[in-house]
């Protein structure tokens, strides 16, 4: 497992790189974009070249980045009202077509910092049916792939299942991945807070090996590329997407280790999204506690 977080890009997205090193991180997970705003940030050469280098120099990889939460590809494709967050709607937009150029920066200047993917929550259908979500969702992934050649990949990740979210389950995510047509470089992301609070029993005993066991036999392993690892703030099966500090959550200090021993998961990237001890984000601490717990997770299995 090479273990990171998100870690915050503010100040220059080379910064990103120090703040993943300093809490003793191996891969990373950075916002390239503001997540609350469409405009993209303009990064300068000098900060790619420094991100690049910075990175290089400390071993970092793979590094991922995480769409801005603005995104919907499953939105219609129309203009609908729009305006600031619990305000009335000041102007219009298609929000599909917008999920779908941002998509498009995301692969660019992912491509700029030599990015493994972009972690991308797949979406929800907002009052059309499921099946016309995931057709709009395929054809949106599908067109920004193809407007920006390259290696950066988009990597689907599960939901907690709230609302009308689309990739609350592995069928789901399956019915998106042949939606899209040319899967290449398309691969998906687990959460492990979503798995929890969508119902999927990664804390219990043998339950992670039955879980991966599931989304090999409708997704593929060889697909999934990235973990998110959070411990929940909600009980199981909640549907409610809160993460907690590693063993301090509902999944616990078993249900970690339990994961984290898992055979099938050894060779990911694995990030932590938590909220830290001092509320934060990622720390050291949690960084630490991740480790522990894999190593007493595989010594439980008699392995390593
Ligand atoms: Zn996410
Ligand atoms: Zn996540």
């Amino acid at each position: 497992m090479r273990f990171g977080a998100h870690v915050s890009s503010s100040g220059g997205i080379s910064n990103a790189v120090d703040r993943a090193v300093a809490i003793g991180c191996e891969s990373l997970q950075v916002f390239t974009h503001n997540p609350r705003t469409w405009k993209p940030i303009n990064h300068t050469d000098e900060q790619v070249a420094l991100f690049r280098e910075k990175a290089a120099a400390a071993g970092l990889g793979p590094l991922v980045s995480h769409g801005l939460y603005l995104m919907n590809l499953g939105a219609p494709d129309r203009d609908v009202p729009t305006g600031p967050p619990g305000k009335p709607a000041t102007s219009t937009r298609n929000i599909h077509r917008s999920s779908i150029e941002s998509l498009r920066q995301h692969l660019e200047i992912g491509e700029r910092l030599g990015l493994a993917g972009i972690v991308l929550h797949v979406g929800s259908s907002k009052g059309s049916t499921e099946d016309e979500a995931i057709a709009r969702i395929g054809a949106g992934i599908a067109e920004a792939l193809g407007a920006v050649p390259g290696a950066c990949a988009v990597y689907l990740e599960n939901t907690a299942g709230a609302g009308d979210t689309i990739g609350r389950t592995f069928e789901q995510l399956r019915r998106v991945y042949d939606a899209v047509g040319e899967p290449e470089r398309l691969g998906f992301c687990l959460d492990t807070q979503h798995l929890f609070a969508s119902g999927y029993p990664v804390h219990e005993e043998g339950g992670i090996d039955r879980v991966v066991d599931e989304f090999d036999r409708v997704v593929g392993i060889d697909r999934l590329r990235c973990l998110h690892l959070n411990d929940s703030m909600t009980e199981f099966g909640s549907n409610r997407d809160r993460h907690e500090n590693l063993g301090d959550g509902r999944i616990g200090e078993d249900g970690m280790r339990r994961i984290l021993g898992c055979p099938a998961l050894q060779g990911l990237p694995v990030v932590l999204e938590v909220p830290g001890l001092d509320g934060n984000g990622p720390d050291a601490e949690n960084m630490e506690r991740a480790r522990r717990f894999q190593r007493e997770g595989l010594a439980l299995r008699g392995i390593g």
